[in-house]
């Protein structure tokens, strides 16, 4: 099974400079191979990946482009893969037509197979062609040889290589629990359980989200394109990386222990949250970080045999009564604690939440495939879609 492992790379001045020319000559050729491809396209005919490859050839002895023999010529033809990957996905109307590479807008990238690197197994050090040895922050060891290296460029300024290893299959055997659980997601908490525990957001998130807004306002009063437009760009990158970083770190922990200690977890559609608009910067982290969790939940679900169950219609798990049934008519996102009206439960207001999305899923889930979600209180409630990994990804619709 092909893994990804990403380090943080350091280059020196010398080899940024390098790294800054390969990437500007894989955009060169990606972008004048699409331009190519496109004029052959529409003249009606067809320019295969093995003809970008000959033209390719033909641009390296063009003398006002000798520069492209300055750097590797594999993370060139890489670029020639990935265009061709492109025209695939489009053939196959998987993605949209390919747009031009733009300098510094997303992430620069330069892959490497093997005739291009050197991993050395016992110093872990990474040899690049044209390059040397470029210094990484090895996190976990590599053990195996990587089949092919990608660095990037964040917009940030950061660096990092992505090593694709062969790892043997990770699925876990683990022991049945015969638990399950319900999972609300918030903007003030990471997440609670209808266990009752609250997971509490990464430290400093408040204070960094608070910098990073007034970082983009900064930027907004700064003349485009000018160099303090530019150097305010990276700052705004910057705190980005490092909140995305301190959530994907929770988010690692959370969606591990949850997969340890339940058979089946449920959860509710990050789509449905759309419904609330809110355009507040934490909102929208939040909501991220919200899509950044569930994929991972369902990765690590899917190797070690746990279900995950979405619930993908909207169905009113705040303002329901986990105990009775009772449906309140409003509850504002400032009440954090109320008492059922019928019942006299004193509720959470995020763990009521989640035991009516485990009760939700639980439901459906007994019943079995095709039939809707009913509550106690007969109200129709919701369509589930199953993440079982036995029987694949499918919706079972009513
Ligand atoms: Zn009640």
């Amino acid at each position: 099974m092909k893994r990804r492992w990403t380090f943080r790379a350091y280059p020196t001045p010398a080899q940024a400079e390098h790294l800054a020319q390969t990437f500007g000559c894989c955009r060169l050729v990606y972008n004048g191979m699409l331009a190519a491809r496109t004029a052959a396209f529409q003249r009606g005919e067809r320019l295969t990946f093995v003809g970008t490859s000959a033209k390719l050839t033909g641009l390296k002895k063009d003398p006002d482009l000798a520069f492209l023999n300055a750097v590797s010529c594999v993370p060139l033809q890489q670029s020639l893969r990935h265009l061709q990957t492109a025209f695939a996905n489009f053939f196959a109307k998987r993605s949209a037509y390919s747009t031009f590479k733009k300098k510094g807008r997303v992430r620069d990238r330069a892959e490497y197979t093997r005739s291009a690197f050197r991993f050395d197994g016992a110093t872990q050090r990474l040899t690049l062609a044209k390059l040397g040895v470029l210094e990484l922050n090895i996190s976990r060891r590599v053990e195996v040889d990587p089949s092919t290296v990608t660095v990037t460029r964040h917009p940030s300024g950061r660096y990092y290589v992505s090593m694709v290893i062969e790892v043997a299959d990770p699925t876990i055997k683990r022991v049945k629990t015969g638990q399950s659980v319900g999972i609300d997601f918030g903007v003030s908490r990471l997440a609670t359980l209808s266990t009752g525990e609250t997971i509490p957001n990464p430290k400093h998130l408040f204070h960094r989200t608070a910098l990073l807004a007034r970082a983009q306002r900064r930027l907004f009063r700064k003349q485009r394109g000018s160099n303090r437009y530019r150097a305010q760009r990276r700052r705004v990158a910057r705190l980005h990386e490092k909140i995305a970083d301190a959530r994907k770190d929770s988010l690692h922990k959370l969606s591990t222990s949850l997969v340890r200690r339940f058979d089946s977890i449920y959860l509710e559609d990050l789509h449905l949250r759309g419904l609330v608009q809110n355009h507040r910067l934490a909102r929208s982290l939040s909501d991220a970080s919200i899509g950044t969790a569930i994929r991972m939940i369902e990765a690590k679900a899917e190797a070690s045999d746990v279900s995950v169950v979405t619930i993908d219609r909207w169905f009113p798990s705040s303002k329901t009564c986990s105990v009775c049934g009772h449906l309140l008519d409003a509850l504002p996102l400032s009440v954090r604690q109320w008492a059922c009206p019928r019942c006299g439960t004193d509720h959470d207001r995020d763990v009521n939440a989640a035991m009516n999305i485990l009760a939700v899923g639980q439901t459906v889930t007994v019943r079995g495939g095709g039939i809707r979600a009913v509550r106690p209180s007969g109200r129709k409630a919701g369509r589930l879609r199953s993440v079982n990994h036995s029987r694949g990804k499918h919706a079972i619709s009513s």
